[in-house]
């Protein structure tokens, strides 16, 4: 079985290198090439043929190609559709802020955690991200847009906390200073609340963000917009999120997609606040994309505006995230959706 170089730390490479007999340079030279987006060890000119040889024979080394890419006419974002070495897609998207450019990939193939507003779960898991795949999307994304990337938030395609030891393998990647270099501080991971893994990640001690789709306060409307609610519930959600503040003294970001008629009523809010509260974190409230395959619809502006003030007035911290690119369907899941559903619309044609 051959081995993904590219998800190898620079300690790793060394230990492979030391034991075909190399000096430790080698990997220094290997890793230098990698991180520059080679990924094909012909091209490693300072390296030996008979080297290149036995890399071939003991690694394998791919680099993801773009099946699409869009560019918003309204504000620059670029989403790219990524084929990947067994043929199935996933989405990265470019944003760009006054701060820097922000690079929102995916970290699996499909999603198993069926939730109801969100268009990457139709169609279930289909296989976890490796490390190099997700470094790969950071990577070519920069290489190909020319946009150096400065954050990094996991909020694609996928559960990163479902994929758990690919996912920490690719940060500790994407951060190295040897290599991209990306400041924990500038990464965020979004999760769904797979509450067993909190823990597991405040003992990292990483100093990323964490973000948690909340989306309602209360287990009966949660339960039903999100699956992983069952059998959790708000309530040790809550308490996971106060430990997870409590060990690594960073605050928590609560995402809430506001649903029409669904999770935006003032009761919801005050609700939604006193959750806030308990946790001291911050709440980024998201107009629900609509999603053609779902019945919800994105809350009124009024009720927005209603629902803010409630919890502005109970003191704590929200802001609404600016829609970016809503022109090239930049609402992660939907451009690989809209391939499947073009497949299957030749196949039957077929
Ligand atoms: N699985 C992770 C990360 C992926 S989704 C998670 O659940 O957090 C990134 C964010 O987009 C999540 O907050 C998710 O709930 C939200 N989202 C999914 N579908 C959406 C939609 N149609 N409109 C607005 N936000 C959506």
């Amino acid at each position: 079985m051959k081995k993904d170089i590219v998800s190898l730390l620079p300690d790793e490479l060394a230990a492979a290198m030391a034991e075909l007999g190399e000096p430790k340079y080698r990997a220094d030279q290997i890793f230098r090439w990698l991180c520059r987006g080679v990924r094909d060890f012909a091209e490693m000119s300072d390296l030996s043929k008979a080297l290149r040889d036995r890399l071939n024979e003991k690694f394998f080394i791919y680099r993801p190609t773009v099946l699409s890419k869009q560019v918003s006419q309204m504000d620059g974002t670029i989403k790219y559709l990524w084929a990947l070495r067994d043929g199935n897609a996933v989405e990265t998207v470019v944003m760009s802020y006054k701060y820097g450019n922000t690079v929102c990939i995916s970290s699996q193939v499909g999603c198993r955690q069926g939730c109801a507003f969100c268009a990457s779960t139709i169609g279930g898991l289909v296989r976890c991200l490796e490390p190099s795949e997700m470094l790969d999307e950071v990577l070519f994304s920069q290489l190909d847009s020319g946009k150096p990337i400065s954050h990094i938030v996991l909020m694609g395609i996928g559960e990163p906390l479902d994929n758990f030891d690919n996912v920490m393998r690719f940060l500790e990647l994407v951060n190295h200073p040897r290599g991209m270099n990306i400041g924990m501080r500038h990464i965020s991971l979004s999760t769904c609340g797979l509450i067993e893994r909190f823990d597991d990640l405040a003992e990292r001690d990483l100093q990323l963000t964490l973000s948690v789709s909340l989306h309602a306060p209360d287990d009966e409307t949660r339960s039903k917009l999100m699956p992983a609610n069952r059998g959790r519930g708000v309530d040790a959600l809550i308490a996971a999120c106060r430990r997870y503040t409590e060990h690594t003294g960073r605050r928590i970001s609560f995402e809430y997609a506001m649903i029409d008629g669904v999770n935006d009523t003032p009761e919801h809010a005050r609700l939604l606040a006193k959750r806030a509260r308990q946790v001291g974190a911050h709440v980024n409230l998201i107009p629900l994309n609509h999603v053609e395959e779902r019945q919800f619809r994105p809350s009124t502006p009024g009720h927005m505006k209603a629902f803010i003030q409630i919890l502005e007035e109970a003191g704590v911290n929200v802001t609404v995230r600016r829609r970016l690119g809503s022109d090239v369907d930049a609402s992660c899941g939907q451009l690989r959706r809209r391939m499947q559903k073009n497949n299957a619309a030749s196949e039957a044609l077929d």
